[in-house]
């Protein structure tokens, strides 16, 4: 496959056959572990698992794609390019592990939500104390409204803009997307428990990760930022230890905690959970998330696909427009796109996997 060949798959199925066969092809131990639901087109989900290297290597190198279901589009497509251009340059004290579809239903129906309208990155938290968000709660009904007409979506959009224009546009994403408990319709909804990802990532992250001792974790994600450009994110404060390893593996690390990044400073994302999970093993993480569309966008997006699973009919006649919006929203089909991206994630892919290797 030439790379001038090379685009976005439009639909989970045909993403997850190149990714099982571009793992067949770098000699992969490839194991699936299927999902409980069907996809849209009544397809098998599942999370795959691709492994490359000496299984008894100390170090690792972790490579996820669709935390974000619909962010799978281009988080596939670069665990191909990797496993087509970089798996026969692995050198002999790391392995890679490739895990394919975390969220395989967001994938699947091209949402950025899980089966259980969970955002999967708002999910590891505490259960028995959630964080609360009660500023979401005064705008729930305008941000995922009854019905979705050109008039409903321009009166509750001018009235978000208002709010927005009052609170600041900053602390008005913090709301929003911050991540919220109360609303399970909404956007950004945390969920009640851990969904199945997340007991996916729990049972089995430690023996995938096992027996390295040093592991860096990329967790690919688009939505936010400038056209292409690839942020680096941590959800480490500035000055913490790993914070500190991942400025020194890839240099421009963002830190959602100390306010520097794209994003809003979340609660629940799974990067932020798993040293609890791997306990003796040294981990140097961040989200890689690429630019698409302007926020708004974005956001009218995923208030189009909150109301059409909540009070719409996913498999009805609106459904498509709204997915295609959606996936307009998270992933963009100009070769230009996939090219910039995957020249950043060449970089970023390439930089873990020498610090690792000194
Ligand atoms: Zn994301």
């Amino acid at each position: 496959m030439t790379s001038e060949a090379r685009q976005l798959d439009t639909t989970y199925r045909a993403a997850r056959g190149r990714f099982i066969d571009a793992a067949a092809r770098a000699g992969a131990e490839l194991s699936s572990f299927p999902h409980p639901l069907a996809g849209v087109e009544g397809e098998e989900l599942a999370i795959d698992v691709a492994q490359l290297g000496d299984p008894h290597a100390p170090n690792a190198l972790l490579l996820i794609s669709a935390t974000h279901g619909v962010e799978g589009y281009a988080g596939s497509a670069l665990q191909s390019w990797w496993l087509d251009e970089r798996a026969a340059q692995l050198g002999g004290d790391i392995r890679v592990v490739v895990v394919h579809g975390f969220n395989p239903v967001g994938f699947s129906w091209v949402r950025r939500v899980n089966e259980d309208n969970v955002d999967l990155n708002r999910n590891f938290v505490d259960w028995t104390a959630p964080p609360t968000n009660e500023a979401y709660g005064e705008i729930a009904d305008l941000l995922v409204p009854l019905s979705w007409t050109d008039e409903t979506q321009s009166t509750s959009t001018g009235a978000l803009l208002e709010v927005a224009g009052k609170i600041g546009l900053d602390q008005f994403q913090q709301v929003v997307s911050g991540g919220q408990y109360d609303h399970p319709t909404g956007i950004f909804h945390g969920g009640s428990g851990p969904v199945w990802s997340h007991r996916w990532l729990v049972e089995h992250l430690a023996d995938l990760v096992a027996p390295s001792t040093r592991a860096g974790v990329i967790d690919l994600h688009t939505g936010l930022g400038d056209w292409g450009h690839g942020e680096l994110i941590s959800h480490e404060a500035t000055g913490s230890p790993g914070y500190n390893r991942s400025a020194e593996w890839w240099g421009d690390v963002r830190s959602m905690q100390s306010g520097q990044s794209v994003s809003a400073a979340l609660s629940g994302d799974w990067l932020g959970a798993i040293n609890t999970m791997l306990p003796g093993v040294e981990l140097t993480s961040a989200a890689l998330e690429y630019g698409t569309v302007d926020v708004i966008s974005v956001l009218q997006a995923l208030r189009a696909d909150a109301w059409l699973h909540a009070h719409g009919d996913p498999t009805g006649d609106e459904a498509p427009a709204i997915r295609a919006q959606v996936r307009a929203a998270f992933a963009d089909d100009d070769p230009a796109w996939l090219a910039k991206i995957t020249e950043r994630f060449a970089e970023v892919s390439d930089a873990a996997l020498a610090a690792l290797a000194r």
